[in-house]
């Protein structure tokens, strides 16, 4: 085992949360080593869908909106009942990005700051003097540093190791997502299904890129039928959607 230089702050995650703390902190100064146990470009199951405070926050970050790639929406259209509501954000407009390119992104923004990136570098554990933690250890170093941010995830590993656990109070929710080639891709609101079965709910989100974003999130049960509600929702959807087996891309 290695060790690596004292830092000022160590990120655990390079999703959204992990690279924009690492871009702030770096920006100001601070010396940040930021961990991600994959490689980018990576997935995540996602809507992919930034709401205009999202994308505020990405201007604040200074990513170049204006480069291609992104897709603006304009609003919300909620259906449920056979009725539909269209609501449009207030003097400002949504996006639409892959978590594979946003992410991606966003961790290359926190490096163009300052802050040194580790991919491919799964924290195993954290380090602890008298209670404090002093660290982290991957698999093959230990690195140590005044704070240490997790920002592994809803699950986040690390703060279950420092006896965390999720709130019992609080549901879960799972989700199943899928990308098909339809000519709703450009659809200028982000598209929200609130009646598929009790506590659940679809989305289809145009990509702008002849692709739509498509899933179902429900609470967890003990027989989360995802797959099944996901399957059964788009067989009632109109074939000239065209989401179906055919064009499904991923
Ligand atoms: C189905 C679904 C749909 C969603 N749709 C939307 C949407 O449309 N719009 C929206 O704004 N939000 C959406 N969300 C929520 C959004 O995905 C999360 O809010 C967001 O990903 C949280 O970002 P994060 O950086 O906290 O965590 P994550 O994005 O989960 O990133 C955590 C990172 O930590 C890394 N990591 C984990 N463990 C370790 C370890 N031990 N060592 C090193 N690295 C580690 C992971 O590889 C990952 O890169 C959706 C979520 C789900 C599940």
């Amino acid at each position: 085992m290695t060790a690596d230089r004292h830092r000022d702050v160590i990120v655990v995650g390079a999703g959204p949360a992990g690279s924009a703390v690492a871009c702030h902190l770096a920006r100001s100064g601070l010396d940040v080593l930021l961990l991600e146990k994959s490689s980018f470009p990576r997935e995540k199951v996602c809507g992919d869908g930034l709401t205009p405070r999202a994308v505020q926050e990405l201007r604040t970050l200074g990513i170049d909106l204006d480069a291609p790639g992104w897709f603006p929406n304009k609003g919300i259209r909620l259906i449920a009942d056979g009725r539909r509501l269209e609501l449009d954000w207030p003097d400002a407009h949504g996006l639409t990005r892959t978590r594979a390119d946003l992410d991606e992104l966003l961790a290359r923004q926190a490096v163009a700051a300052g802050a040194t990136l580790r991919e491919n570098t799964k924290v195993t554990a954290p380090l602890q003097t008298r209670g404090r933690v002093t660290g982290v250890e991957t698999e093959t170093a230990t690195h140590e540093a005044r704070l240490v941010i997790a920002a592994d995830g809803a699950s986040s590993r690390l703060s279950v190791a420092l006896g965390l656990r999720p709130s019992a109070t609080r549901p879960i929710g799972i989700a199943g997502r899928r990308y098909f080639r339809s000519p709703r891709h450009d659809e200028a609101h982000l598209e929200i299904w609130l009646d598929l079965a009790p506590a659940a709910y679809g989305w289809i989100f145009g990509m702008g890129d002849g692709t739509c974003n498509v899933g179902v999130a429900l609470l967890r049960t003990d027989h989360p039928d995802y797959r099944g509600l996901l399957s059964r929702w788009l067989t009632t959807l109109p074939p000239a959607w065209g989401l179906t087996e055919h064009n499904a891309t991923g």
